[in-house]
């Protein structure tokens, strides 16, 4: 064990890198000395971001089988919340790790947090960042704070699992089809299956990687994309037969945007998951630019998505009303009626512009 991994406040510090750069060599040096160094008894406590997507858990679970392979005995893996995989979720290896918040180690050797840009997405989980010897922050996001003792953070990085696959490399951990499911899901869920623009050659090839261990991309994806209940679908005829567009929203670009309630979900007996993959549906409109889905949490509050074609820097709208995200796919917390939301949505539209003078 060394200082660093054992000690609060004593841990390997890397500078915050400049906005835009990926890790330099001595970010990547002092998170695998954090994972080299750790004593045979370590607890390792694995934390990713509230309302966890395909990136968050499937970067988590592949690097935690990675760690395993490691010989990483006392290892535990969780996101605060109520302990609920989504059911596209619950066919990945390694879900034995999991452990609910409350049960997580109060003081582990060593953190690691994925697909998280800053503390606050790590809800009442937060705190074990000052509880642990060291704290290390795996992500993509170009807003990530730099909360960790040593930042993984690559903003030209597709998804946190390009990340996590690459300090498995450096740890000498070999891909298995385990750990390459759960990367596999993570990279395709946030390049919506190589849709993308952040789909480089690199991608392809990382892609190409996970495939030859021998997962079967056709069943992984019918699992996390293509599977939903048939309550889920007539809920989402519901939802989409009320989407409005509003062409000149956006400087003319166009808004289109829908809402589900907690009253909708509990009509079709439907869990909150299924509206994940609303947004999909509804940024198809060619006539806006920009989409959004307002979804019910609890009275008064709303788990905002917003995706944009390329007009507008979503993250910008989202960051003005308290989120955070990318360029074209952000997302906050909205508080009030929808359409109190929805206007805060769209005063701040004229402002992200990318391009203005075009508008
Ligand atoms: P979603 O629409 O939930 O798929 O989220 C799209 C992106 O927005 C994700 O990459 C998240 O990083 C980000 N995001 C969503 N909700 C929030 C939030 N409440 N706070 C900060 N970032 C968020
Ligand atoms: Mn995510
Ligand atoms: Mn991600």
């Amino acid at each position: 064990m060394t200082d660093a991994a054992s000690q609060p406040g004593s841990a390997v510090v890397t500078a915050a890198p400049p906005a835009g750069a990926g890790p330099t060599e001595a970010d990547w040096t002092a998170a695998v000395a954090a994972v080299r160094q750790l004593p045979a008894d370590a607890r390792v406590l694995l934390i990713c971001h509230v309302n966890p997507d395909g990136d968050a858990l499937g970067s988590m679970l592949g690097f935690g089988l990675g760690l395993r392979r490691l010989g990483v005995r006392r290892l535990q893996a969780t996101f605060p919340g109520p302990p609920e995989v989504p059911e596209p979720f619950r066919g990945l290896p390694g879900l034995d790790l999991l452990v609910p918040a409350t049960e997580a180690y109060p003081d582990p050797e060593l953190v690691v947090c994925f697909d998280a840009a800053s503390e606050s997405r790590l809800g009442e989980l937060a705190d074990r960042l000052t509880g642990a010897g060291a704290a290390v922050v795996l992500d993509h996001h170009a807003s990530n704070t730099g909360f960790g003792d040593v930042n993984l953070v690559d903003p030209r990085a597709a998804a946190t699992s390009v990340v996590a696959e690459e300090l498995l490399a450096r740890l000498d951990v070999p891909l298995d089809a385990g750990i390459a499911e759960c990367l596999y899901v993570a990279l395709t869920t946030d390049t919506g299956s190589f849709r993308f623009e952040a789909t480089t050659p690199a991608v392809h090839q990382m892609a190409a990687r996970l495939l030859a261990t021998g997962i079967r991309p056709g069943d992984i994806s019918r699992r996390v994309f293509d599977t939903r209940p048939f309550g889920a679908v007539r809920l989402f005829g519901e939802v989409l037969g009320r989407a409005r567009l509003e062409p000149a929203a956006a400087g003319g670009h166009g808004l289109v945007w829908t809402y589900a309630t907690q009253d909708d979900l509990a009509r079709h007996d439907q869990r909150p998951y299924v509206l994940e993959a609303l947004i999909d549906s509804v940024r198809c409109t060619a006539e806006a630019d920009v989409s959004c889905v307002v979804k019910q949490t609890t009275t008064g509050e709303w788990a905002v998505s917003l995706r944009s074609k390329g007009a507008v820097d979503v993250s910008r709208v989202a960051v003005a009303l308290g989120g955070g995200g990318h360029r074209f796919a952000a997302g906050f917390t909205g508080r009030g009626t929808v359409d109190e939301v929805v206007d805060g949505i769209r005063a701040e539209l004229p402002g992200a512009l990318l391009n203005p003078t075009n508008a």
